[in-house]
């Protein structure tokens, strides 16, 4: 087992993983990294990793595996059920799942590479496309004090906080409280500014009294959801980039889990998946790929 972690495998290349790749190269570290897209792969290589043609090639030598995948459907099958790659790594990998998944899938995993000697964590994040470009995410793990701390210097390569929550599974039940807030205040900005804009308010004028007032938040102070408002949001831009409305309906779904498995009532939760299932069909078009404060649209 190696206390200094120099080598990391990385599994998933996407919006969020090739910045997070890249970011590791740039610090120095050596950065195997895999992906089923040969685009993603390409641009990893560009970013200075070495890339290879198997995901378990990717892992064969390494101290840690930092994977960002779609699901935990996905996950669980690469590392256990399919492509078995908790059997392809060395004995002490450090497993370092940032995915979004159910506190379950992740769970599952830890108790899996424990048994098969490995020391696991979940890490899923906050920030979005442009931190994980920036190097800025927050990092919120599940899994034992001693893992966690061994990750920092790794989560530190590629964002700004670090978070333990408890044990494993419970990064993930962070993440789905504070993605369901999120949806929560988005949906609510975008009723409260088009009922302004409806009553003959600008919504710029309303924003910034909202800004300075009791109903500021972060929807509004970062990503007002009304076009034009803000120069550099995804609502200026037509809705593209972002954080999709597919991704936040898979974080409310991992919530209403979450709340079913607890026995916990969660009314405004509910009714923002509602809203946001709504929206992706709305229109006639599926809206999955907009970003998700394209909520606007649908009080339009
Ligand atoms: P993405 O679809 O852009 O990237 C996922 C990548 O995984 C793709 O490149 C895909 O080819 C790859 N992949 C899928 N199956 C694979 C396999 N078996 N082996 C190797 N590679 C495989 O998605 P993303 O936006 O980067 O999101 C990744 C994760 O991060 C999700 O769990 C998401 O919920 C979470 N997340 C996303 C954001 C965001 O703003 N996009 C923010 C926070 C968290």
């Amino acid at each position: 087992m190696s206390n200094t972690l120099t080598t990391i495998a990385f599994i998933g290349l996407g919006n969020m993983g090739g910045g997070m790749a890249a970011n590791l190269a740039k610090k120095g570290f050596i950065v195997n990294a895999f992906d089923l897209m040969p685009e993603h792969l390409e641009k990893a290589r560009a970013d200075g990793c070495n890339t290879f043609g198997s995901a378990a090639d990717a892992v064969a030598t390494c101290d840690a595996v930092v994977s960002m995948l779609p699901n935990g459907k996905i996950v669980e099958s690469l590392y256990i059920d399919q492509d078995a790659l908790l059997d392809a790594m060395p004995k002490g990998t450090l497993v370092i799942d940032c995915s979004t998944v159910a506190p379950e899938n992740s769970r599952r995993l830890a108790q899996v590479g424990t048994e098969k000697g490995m020391r696991v964590i979940d890490a899923p994040v906050s920030g979005g496309v442009a931190a994980a470009a920036a190097g800025t995410l927050a990092f919120m793990c599940g899994g034992s004090e001693a893992d966690v701390d061994a990750a920092r210097p790794v989560l530190a390569a590629m964002g700004a906080n670090i978070f333990r929550a408890g044990d494993h599974g419970a990064g993930q039940v962070a993440k789905v409280c504070n993605n369901m807030l999120l949806a929560i205040h988005m949906a609510g900005t975008a009723e409260a500014l088009q009922l302004g804009v409806n009553n003959g308010l600008d919504p710029k004028v309303l924003s910034d009294i909202m800004l300075k007032s009791s109903g500021c938040n972060w929807s509004l102070e970062k990503y007002n959801p009304y076009p034009g408002v803000q120069e550099n949001s995804a609502a200026t831009r037509g809705y593209t980039g972002g954080f999709m409305v597919d991704l936040m309906l898979k974080d409310l779904g991992l919530a209403m889990q979450s709340a079913l498995a607890s026995q916990s009532s969660i009314p405004m939760g509910a009714s923002a998946r509602n809203l946001f299932s709504l929206h992706k069909k709305s229109g006639g078009e599926d809206k999955g790929g907009l970003d998700f404060s394209s909520i606007q649209q649908f009080y339009q």
